[in-house]
């Protein structure tokens, strides 16, 4: 037997290995099948090459529990270590001083950054109070070797008998570590980190229903129970995926959502580094149900993060579904990550790929897009609205929908106002509507004049105004029950007016006497005979601000300060009644009524003031 210390330059690096990865335990299962996943492949690649003349057999990497001997044991089939192999991959760690260690990454977060440092193995002291390395290497002239150390920086190495190629590993699992013992947990680990590993996990066994030959009934069979995907849908190739794979997929992603994705993206690019995956864009109907860190990082199939913030795009980051690069490193704390120029690189290239396909799907089969375009519009405003490159690169392909379900792209938008509104205003105005059923007069009222109108009735549309109000050159967004709607109808109709300048003040007055004029504005304005006889608009700029401070929940600053025109058309044949109304009840009574109605179809009426109009209207019925 031999015996010596393991080559560091510090007393024993244990307890700097325990410090660091205090908050993450859990990880030295995926470090240590991503060594026995490794060798497996190595054997296979020395194989393939006819560099071994070994008969391959079943790779399946096997992780089993000792019970009354508190061991975990991963045990492979790959290539294995002879002895001088151990003494150099294990033995000599691959860093020069601890303490440049300790320095380098004092202060940082989840310090899951040992990897980088060729201490995965050692991760394994996190949990075990003693690890065996028993090994066979594929050359058939190297012996067996079993290494074991206790945590100290000594080890003990020697001869043993052990014919089949491959490595186990056992831990003797500490007493503070005991939860690595129960089948669960490893089951969840395996889950989490291991899922879609190219090669075979096995982790005990699983009944299967099976009918033998000849035979009438069922019988139950123990089987090995293998954890993982060994072929996962992003590793494939595209042309020979189908939409119902993709389907399948993420239902195998998500067990847990029953809505079908809307569409996926496959990621798959070799230059300038390795990346694949596939996104998908979930549906959403409502603000809560968006979800961040469903997005997984594998590298070559290895989980590490679902906490991809400052990794990946942050609107990326409410799709769902897998990004796989081995050019990200495996074992590193997100602010490492973050830091990092290549996954930078990676992050504005998904970008550019993401962008590039929504132009692909618009431009090969627009109707299916447009199909889709209700739904993936959040997602799309979401990342123009936080990444000016996407911006830049939905030009093309974002669309504006009218209230009559057509849509059109930022060119053709403006090409179509500039016509319709060719004789009309100096500023082109570009009318919208926030809610197609509420603003419905408003909307009619506006076609009846020539006017189109977008639908902009999503949550994030308030923001996205701002943008677009940049984006279409000498504009003005307005919604169709903002005070522009008087200024188009003064420009373009010019209504002669049906009262002279005193009866116009007088109807003025009337409307004031019952108005709460701290928060109404009271205009007349000479509307056509068919329009309806008051309407009430809000400035745009006021009701924008506080639809933001609404959305954002913070402290209205605006928010009790109504600000409203009454808009009471003095060609309509009621502005006569009113003014030649004698009785006082009876012109309270009408020009009240009209308020009401007014107020009503803004949403305005309520409570008691909801109440006196029920009463006045059945009286009025009444009469
Ligand atoms: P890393 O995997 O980052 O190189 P590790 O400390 O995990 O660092 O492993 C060090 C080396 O030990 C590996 O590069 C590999 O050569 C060898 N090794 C570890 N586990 C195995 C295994 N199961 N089979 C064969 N070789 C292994």
């Amino acid at each position: 037997m031999k015996t010596g210390f393991i080559n560091v330059q510090t007393e024993n690096i244990f307890p700097i290995i325990k410090k660091f990865l205090y908050s993450d335990h859990e990880i030295f299962l995926r470090e240590l099948i991503s060594n026995a996943v490794d060798a497996t492949q190595k054997m296979k690649t020395l194989v393939s090459l006819g560099q071994a003349d070994v008969e391959l057999g079943d790779l399946t990497v096997e992780v089993k529990v000792g019970k009354d001997a508190k061991t975990l044991h991963i045990i492979d089939k790959g290539i294995g270590m002879s002895a001088e192999e151990v003494d150099k991959y294990i033995n000599q760690i691959a860093f020069s001083s601890a303490e440049e260690f300790l320095e380098k990454y004092k202060g940082s977060d989840s310090a899951n950054i040992i990897g980088h440092f060729g201490l995965g193995f050692y991760s394994s002291f996190m949990v075990a109070s003693k690890v065996d390395i028993i090994t066979k290497s594929y050359l058939k002239e190297a012996p067996a070797v079993k290494w074991s150390c206790d945590g100290s920086p000594s080890f003990s190495m020697e001869e043993v008998e052990k014919q089949e190629r491959g490595t186990e590993i056992i831990l003797h699992v500490a007493d503070d570590a005991e939860e690595f013992l129960e089948d669960a947990r490893i089951l969840g680990l395996l889950k989490k980190y291991c899922k879609f590993l190219p090669v075979p996990i096995q982790f005990g066994t699983e009944k299967q229903y099976d009918k033998k030959e000849g035979e009438e009934k069922e019988v139950e069979i123990e089987v090995p129970r293998i954890i993982n995907n060994t072929n996962p849908l992003w590793k494939q190739s595209p042309t020979s995926l189908t939409e119902q794979n993709y389907d399948d997929f993420y239902r195998e992603l998500y067990p847990m959502s029953f809505e079908k994705p809307i569409f996926n993206i496959h990621l798959n690019v070799d230059y300038p580094f390795n990346l694949t995956g596939v996104l998908y864009f979930p549906k959403v109907k409502n603000q809560v149900e968006i979800q961040k860190n469903k997005v997984q990082l594998y590298s070559n199939q290895v989980f590490i993060t679902d906490q991809l913030e400052g990794v990946i795009p942050e609107f990326m980051m409410l799709l769902h579904g897998v990004i796989d690069s081995p050019d990200i490193p495996l074992n590193v704390s997100r602010s490492y990550l973050q830091s990092d120029g290549n996954v930078k690189k990676i992050s504005s290239h998904i970008t550019k790929k993401v962008a590039d396909k929504l132009e692909e799907l618009f431009k090969n089969n627009r109707e299916d897009f447009e199909s889709k375009w209700d739904d993936l519009k959040v997602f799309i405003q979401y990342g123009c609205l936080t990444d000016e490159k996407f911006y830049e690169r939905a030009q093309s392909f974002f669309l504006l929908k009218n209230t009559e379900n057509q849509y059109f792209t930022f060119d053709e938008y403006a090409k179509k106002i500039e016509v319709l509104q060719k004789n009309k205003n100096d500023d082109l105005i570009y009318l919208y509507a926030a809610d197609a059923h509420a603003q419905s007069l408003y909307i009619n009222n506006a076609k009846e004049r020539g006017y189109d109108v977008l639908l902009m009735d999503g949550f994030l549309d308030v923001h996205f105004i701002n943008l677009l109000e940049n984006k279409f050159e000498k504009s003005r967004f307005t919604r169709v029950d903002g005070d522009i709607i008087d200024k188009l109808i003064e420009k373009e109709d010019a209504m002669p007016s049906k009262l002279s300048e005193e009866e116009v003040g007088k109807l003025k007055a009337a409307y004031e006497e019952y108005i709460d004029k701290t928060s109404f504005t009271v205009q007349v304005e000479n509307l056509s005979e068919q329009d309806l006889p008051v309407m009430i608009t809000q400035n745009e700029f006021m009701r924008r601000f506080q639809d933001i401070e609404k959305m954002s929940g913070q402290k209205q600053m605006f928010g009790g300060f109504e600000n409203y025109n009454l808009i009471v058309n003095a060609n309509h044949p009621l502005a006569q009644t009113i003014l030649s109304t004698e009785d006082a009840d009876r012109k309270k009574e009408i020009t009240e009524q009209l308020i009401d109605l007014a107020l009503l179809s803004q949403n305005l009426l309520k409570g008691d003031k909801l109440t006196n109009f029920l009463k006045r209207s059945v009286t009025l019925i009444n009469e």
